[in-house]
């Protein structure tokens, strides 16, 4: 065979596996054995690793969703905007899907994210405006900001992530039929955070639906969010107070996407910061799995709740994205004592905080 023919069928096998693109590569990501934690609870945690998607986050699913939901309904012409309210995964997912689709992205987030995903968001070339970090019923907050900004153009939309409820049949469509696949449909139980909610109850739900109610599905929940005591009083909405280090995850409201799900759940679990910052540095001495603080408190939580189901039982949680996204607070020992969380990190784990 010739060289040029022999170059061709090469570069035949390679198309007929290569996806589609950036969007092409959202999803299947692997079930990661967490070794460690599962010898000591006797059960089997495995966490659906996120940050493999190819914008780094578990809401590049979401950016996805959103965005084709738009297209098939007509709402987003060739040319167009797409404007969003984030704390910014969501916003690196929408730039670069906005990016391969041709589309301009604009995004409004709360000041107090890390610099690193302002920098990226900007890299991708999407337009960033950081505005004060404000309760969602004020009207200056990020999300209200992004709707009038979408508004005040034209050709422009509004992906409203936390009600659109695109961002959640996402997650049905892809995240929960790969979990349930991935395990075997021998499943016990699911448990993750929420941001917009999006993650588990679209997840959520598929699993429910999927093994005839058998598999639980709990929420985990840090400082500052209110769906911890709203889901353990059979709900009761408390006004939001305090704050956490996990940033993109905590709810001060019912969302669309979590919506009547919220009644579904089988239990909420609430995890402090100190427990999730020692679990990122446990995760990477023991398992090298460098994970974000909102993946850390899930694979606490999974952790918590293996313990509560006893042995036997497998339990799936998500590792929504890296630790690089935040590595200037996460391992810094100045972060670390301004946050009071220097003595959270175990002796032995706290070389780990080079920065
Ligand atoms: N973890 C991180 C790091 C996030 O950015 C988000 C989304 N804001 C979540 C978890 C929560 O995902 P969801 O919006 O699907 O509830």
């Amino acid at each position: 065979m010739s060289a040029a023919l022999r170059a061709r069928a090469l570069a035949r096998t390679f198309t007929s596996r290569a996806v589609d693109g950036f969007t092409g590569a959202v999803g299947n990501t692997p079930l990661i054995h967490l070794k460690k934690l599962s010898e000591k609870t006797g059960c089997t945690i495995v966490g659906k690793a996120e940050f493999q998607n190819p914008g780094g986050s578990v809401k590049d699913r979401a950016a996805l969703g959103v965005v084709r939901d738009a297209e098939e309904r007509g709402l987003l012409k060739p040319g167009g905007t797409v404007v969003e309210g984030t704390a910014g995964n969501t916003g690196i997912g929408l730039a670069h899907v906005c990016r391969a689709r041709g589309y301009k992205c604009v995004i409004f987030m709360p000041n107090t994210q890390s610099q690193e995903k302002i920098d990226l968001l900007r890299m991708l070339g999407a337009e960033v405006y950081p505005v004060p970090a404000v309760a969602y019923e004020n009207p200056k907050n990020y999300n209200h900001q992004a709707r009038e900004y979408a508004a005040s153009i034209s050709n422009a939309i509004w992906t409203d992530q936390f009600d659109n409820t695109a961002n959640a049949k996402a997650h049905y469509l892809s995240t929960g039929p790969e979990i349930w696949e991935q395990t075997e449909g021998k499943l016990d139980a699911f448990i993750c955070a929420t941001g917009t909610g999006g993650t588990l109850a679209g997840t959520g739900r598929y699993l429910k639906e999927k093994s005839g109610g058998k598999v639980q599905v709990w929420l985990a929940d840090p400082p500052g969010s209110v769906l911890y005591s709203y889901v353990s009083s059979g709900g009761k909405l408390t006004e939001r107070s305090g704050g956490s280090i996990t940033e993109g995850i905590g709810q001060g409201r019912i969302t669309n996407n979590l919506g009547t799900f919220v009644k579904e759940l089988d239990g909420a679990l609430h995890i402090p910061d100190a427990d999730s910052i020692a679990m990122v540095y446990d995760l990477l001495d023991t398992e090298g799995v460098y994970i974000g603080a909102s993946s850390a408190l899930n694979v606490v939580a999974a952790y918590k709740l293996a313990q509560k189901l006893g042995p036997g039982k497998t339990i799936a949680t998500i590792l929504c994205d890296g630790a690089y996204r935040y590595q200037s607070r996460l391992f810094s020992k100045a972060w670390l004592k301004a946050k009071e969380l220097e003595d959270a990190i175990p002796l032995h784990l706290k070389k780990y905080a080079v920065l």
